[in-house]
């Protein structure tokens, strides 16, 4: 029973970032409440709005207050506790209230696209007595008829008419006859929008737990006696049981009527993952992927909400699910990169869920074989507590890796992509009837025109990107904005005529692999060959199904797949990702070596691991050959400290993007002069200048980035930054705050 109502109105305007006051009409009074979709008066139009407060006094004058027009949904998208989330993050992350809540919220909500989606089925109109007399009396007649009761009788599934008809062998208009004497009745039904999971998962009982697991899992399980804040940091070996541990913990949580939360990295929420978690689980599970269609998604978001569904399970966004009475969340892989927004709101889910634990009490678990560097820093500041599984179940031998230094190579006289010890392995393992996996850094890598007269590589002309060339069907294409264009004839710049293709790309190295092996089945999987639904889960089992040899690809197979039958792994080049201009190089290679590492010896067959570089000396690359994290940490943070990069500092990018080159000059200077003013609060500013990628999708781009000391430094500075860019920002272009950015690209 609230009179007036706080709503966040929907418009695209940088100063408006608070609610206003509306009066609940009558009929609404009753039923209003926080978190649901509105739609109000706003100056001449009407706006959507989340309702994020309730009162019966306003300050503003009861002239001046408007009405609701009427709710949109009565569904509520947040309850109090995500509504403070929500609001945590728009002031950690210097965003808008309305854009967090449009993120979090089930897409489509506020355009009002998403409709539940029924169905007309058919249903008996009467007692079961009266068919039968029916059948008994008209039978001979009506043989048809008899057929669609008997069916209707005998079965306790829903049938649309459609499927009724077929099943009976007649049309629909038999159905229609039988409604109009009243024995059959349409009814209309909400349809639930299930994603596929495969067919026939069995359940699936869970292993006993090993010496090491029990003891993770008994400190997971105190903690959520507790029923208070906690987090771990589970560190455990690639193959060491992890997914097990949150298996058996989420099955204390529900015994405790507890609801959790599973967070996995996009790509590596594979059919199999999903599959385990059904397996155990069934229908308690509800799965939030951005591949699942808008509905597919709604419909699995109203399971958790009405509690059907008590552990959601999915990609980033899944932290803001809205499970019922959450009391853990398990974030896998916790260090990967797709945990963090690359857009505006850019924020980072770990983060997240830790700020959502803390207001809800709940046990965080954040589980991986190489931990973020941040968070590895943390647990020994004491925020996190370690939890370790240093061993691979059944101990299985993690497997041995060879450096291959690619210079000796060169001096032995091969030029090719292959050393001879990566092709004999694996020659050896098609031999033994196992199969290979071929690692590639990046899609497409390198692999672009360059033109032999002028030296030039034939960019795009939207960003300042070089263009990838695709010989499958002879075009060049942008990885940013998509351009793609025929191969052209002559140099754009110079005119010559000699381009050539440089570089190798998953392609070249499939066809190279052809002429190696010729008898072999070799597959490829990049974003090229699984942009199609289910293509990718097509090669994922074939490859399970033994009908691949070689199976070459970028990161998508570096993760989350078990194949028993991989005898060999080679990683083509290990220098591509250590030679991106970002300090997080090292880290990154790490961890992707050590996990294309941990995709071998996992079945009874040993594997080997063979990764090729013109770096082994490389602290990053000899700790993986290692398998030694702790080796890779201490020589990491060392750097860290050294240059000033977090954990030991606090980093924002400020990029400033525009169609006119001299503006975002103009904008990035101007905000570069307000920041001086506040020199004393700022460890470092670098920049302004050019951002890395200066050119995309038809923007110029430039960026300052600042380094701070504290958390309460930062947020006083972005702050005020926020307030000049809201009056003084320059309407023609735009600025985006990353507060704690991944790539600065
Ligand atoms: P991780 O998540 O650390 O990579 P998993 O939980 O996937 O490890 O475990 C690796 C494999 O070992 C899986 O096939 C899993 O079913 C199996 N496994 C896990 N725990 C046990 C156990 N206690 N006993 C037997 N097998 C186990
Ligand atoms: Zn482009």
């Amino acid at each position: 029973m609230s009179k007036y109502a706080k709503i966040l109105v929907d418009i695209p305007v940088e100063e408006l970032d608070q609610s206003f006051d509306y009066r609940v009409p009558e009929k609404y009074r009753d039923i209003i409440s926080i978190g649901q979709a509105v739609m109000v008066p706003f100056g001449p139009r009407k706006v959507t709005g989340f309702v994020i407060g309730l009162t019966d006094e306003s300050e503003v004058e009861e002239s001046k207050i408007r009405e609701i027009s009427r709710i949109i949904f009565t569904d509520t998208f947040f309850d109090e506790e995500l509504l403070e989330l929500f609001q945590w993050m728009s002031v950690y992350y210097k965003a808008k209230l309305i854009n967090i809540i449009k993120t979090a919220v089930p897409a489509g909500v506020i355009s009002g696209q998403l409709k539940k989606k029924t169905l007309r089925i058919v249903k008996l109109n009467t007692a079961k007595y009266k068919i039968e007399e029916y059948i008994n009396n008209e039978g001979k007649k009506a043989y048809k008829q008899v057929e669609v009761l008997e069916i209707l009788l005998n079965s306790d599934r829903d049938y649309t008419a459609t499927e009724l008809a077929r099943l009976a062998g007649t049309s629909t208009s038999t159905i229609t006859r039988l409604v109009e004497k009243g024995l059959l009745k349409y009814e209309e039904i909400v349809q639930e929008r299930r994603p596929y999971l495969g067919e026939d998962i069995k359940r699936e009982r869970p292993h006993e737990a090993n010496p090491w697991q029990r003891e993770v899992i008994t400190r997971i399980k105190e903690q959520l006696d507790k029923a208070t804040y906690g987090a771990f940091l589970l560190h455990g070996v690639t193959g060491s049981g992890k997914t097990e541990v949150y298996l058996q913990v989420i099955d204390y949580a529900l015994q405790k009527s507890l609801g959790a939360i599973v967070l996995v990295p996009e790509i590596s929420l594979t059919p199999l993952m999903v599959r385990r978690f059904y397996s155990r689980f069934g229908d308690q599970i509800a799965i939030l992927h951005s591949n699942l269609s808008a509905g597919e998604r709604y419909d699995e978001w109203r399971r958790l909400k009405r509690g059907e569904a008590r552990i959601a399970i999915g990609a980033r966004s899944a932290v803001f699910a809205p499970v019922k009475n959450l009391g853990l969340i398990i974030i896998d892989e916790e260090h990967e990169n797709t945990y963090k927004q690359g857009e505006y709101p850019y924020y980072h889910s770990r983060e997240v869920a830790l700020k959502r634990s803390k207001i809800t009490g709940s046990t965080v678990i954040l589980g991986s074989a190489t931990p973020s560097l941040e968070s590895y820093y943390l647990m020994r500041k004491g925020v996190f507590r370690l939890l370790e599984l240093p061993e691979r179940i059944k101990q299985k031998s993690l497997p041995p890796v060879e450096l291959i230094d690619m210079r000796e190579e060169l001096r032995k006289g091969n030029t090719g992509i292959f050393s001879y010890q990566l092709q004999e392995a694996i020659r050896d393992a098609l031999g033994r009837k196992e199969q290979a996996l071929v690692f590639l850094n990046r899609r497409g890598y390198a692999s672009f025109l360059f033109c032999r007269e002028c030296g030039q590589a034939i960019k795009c002309k939207n960003c300042d990107i070089t263009l990838t060339y695709h010989a499958s069907i002879d075009k060049l294409r942008c990885h940013y904005c998509d351009f793609l264009m025929s191969r052209p004839a002559s140099c754009p710049h110079c005119g010559g005529n000699y381009l050539r293709e440089y570089g190798h790309g998953t392609e070249r190295i499939e066809e190279e692999l052809k002429e190696l092996f010729p008898g072999a089945v070799i597959a490829r999987m990049d974003l090229d060959t699984t942009g199609r639904k289910g293509a990718h889960q097509e090669i994922l089992e074939k490859m399970e199904r033994g009908e691949i040899d070689i199976l070459v690809g970028t990161q998508m197979i570096a993760k989350g797949h078990d194949y028993p039958n991989i005898g060999v792994v080679g990683v083509i080049s290990a220098d591509t990702m250590l030679n991106i201009p970002d300090f997080r190089a090292a880290e990154r290679t790490f961890q992707l070596l050590t996990q294309v590492a941990g995709r071998t010896g996992r079945g009874d067959k040993k594997g080997l691991v063979f990764i090729q570089t013109f770096n082994p000396e490389h602290y990053s690359i000899q700790a993986a050959r290692n398998h030694d994290y702790l080796q890779f940490y201490q020589q990491e943070i060392e750097n860290r400290k050294l240059f000033g990069y977090p954990p030991y500092t606090l980093l924002t990018n400020i990029i400033v993007r525009g169609e006119v080159e001299q503006q975002v000059i103009e904008a990035a200077m101007a905000l570069d002069a307000f920041l001086q003013k506040y020199g004393k609060l700022i460890l470092e500013v670098l920049g302004p200048g050019e951002a890395p990628i200066g050119k995309l999708r038809n923007n110029y781009r430039w960026q300052i980035i600042l380094k701070f000391r504290t958390y309460k430094e930062r947020n006083f500075v972005l702050t005020r930054l926020r307030e000049f860019l809201v009056e003084k920002g320059r309407k023609e272009v735009v600025y985006n705050i990353d507060v704690d950015p991944l790539m600065m690209l």
